[in-house]
């Protein structure tokens, strides 16, 4: 008899005490449907500061399934998601947020199409629930740009939802940026991929751990992480600029020739410098963006650290 293939489920969790038993309730349904497969739940706790960790302990002290990793700090959720692929041990490997928007009854289909042979298997959200008109909005708004800049393909409305075999883990672990952009990666590593449709629900409990700053930066990882066309805008710019300053030169030289001097215009030359100065400003922030990710991703530091797996003590923290 063939063996019973592995499935982890990988669960980002921080301060989520609120939803973690109606999450497990719902994931034992799951893995209870599905007696032709193991499954490990991997929940990566990044450094919560309520009772989440206890929670997970209990779990497990009742069902050995439950697998925990604390991480030492809170590193966030796209470094808590590498730590959990590091530590995951299936075949196929479904993260999951913990808040129940992403329904675990999914996970069947998306075993499904994996058993055809497909290797990331992504739910892509038709409707989302519970979010304000203003994220939805930048958040299309985004996309969109981030498309336009990129050449790899990025997913729409793709959240990190997805089932991924064995060899997509793999591939994804060699990536050990520090500025990580996982849904960027995803597209990158290539593989078979499959869509499949599903409507997000409101988060079940808790609140959401993202404000608008942390969205910015995650943005803005998304498109210097992929992308260096924004450096060349300035030479674009420079070059346009330029064109103009010509022919108004050009021009100027002419109206002197056959008008003689005119009188100094005070406001259209400040108006210009304060034009070009700031476009300066914008360009040289641009490139300070780059730069400091270089200086970030040269230092070469670890990406986190593990406190506990399971109930050992981590002492190779080597990673
Ligand atoms: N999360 C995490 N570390 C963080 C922030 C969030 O592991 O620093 C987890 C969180 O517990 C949840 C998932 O990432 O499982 C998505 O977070 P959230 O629901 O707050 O984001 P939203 O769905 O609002 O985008
Ligand atoms: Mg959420």
């Amino acid at each position: 008899m063939e063996s019973k293939k592995l499935v982890t489920i990988l669960i980002p969790a921080y301060n989520e005490e609120d939803v973690l038993t109606m999450l497990y309730e719902r994931l034992v349904k799951l893995m209870d449907s599905m007696p032709n497969y193991n499954f490990e739940a991997l929940f990566i706790n990044d450094g919560s500061k309520d009772n989440t960790l206890n929670i997970i302990k209990f779990l497990r002290s009742r069902d050995k399934r439950i697998c925990y990793l604390n991480l030492s700090r809170n590193f966030g959720k796209e470094t808590a998601m590498l730590a959990g692929l590091d530590y995951s041990k299936g075949d196929a490997v479904v993260i999951i947020d913990a808040d129940l928007q992403d329904p675990p009854e999914l996970i069947p289909e998306m075993i499904k199409y994996w058993e055809e042979g497909y290797d990331d298997v992504y739910a892509k959200r038709k409707s989302r629930k519970g979010e304000t008109w203003l994220k939805k909005t930048t958040s299309k708004l985004y996309y969109k740009t981030l498309q336009s800049v990129t050449n790899i393909e990025i997913q729409k409305d793709t959240g990190d939802f997805r089932l991924l075999d064995r060899r997509c883990v793999e591939a994804l672990k060699q990536f050990r940026e520090s500025e990580r952009y996982t849904k960027g990666l995803f597209s990158w590593i290539g593989y078979n991929k499959k869509e499949i449709l599903y409507d997000r629900d409101p988060r079940a409990a808790g609140k959401t751990k993202w404000n608008y700053g942390k969205l910015i930066k995650l943005s803005l990882d998304g498109i210097t992480s992929f992308t260096t066309t924004p450096l060349r805008w300035s030479a674009i710019t420079g070059v346009l600029v330029s064109i103009v300053g010509f022919i108004y030169m050009l021009f100027i030289i002419a109206k002197t020739l056959i008008r003689g001097i005119d009188m100094p215009g005070y406001a259209s030359t400040m108006v210009v410098i304060l034009f070009l100065g700031g476009i300066q400003l914008i360009f040289l922030g641009i490139i300070g963006e780059y730069l400091g990710r270089s200086f970030s991703e040269t230092k070469h530091r670890p990406l986190y650290f593990v406190d506990t797996y399971n109930e050992e003590k981590e002492t190779n923290i080597k990673k």
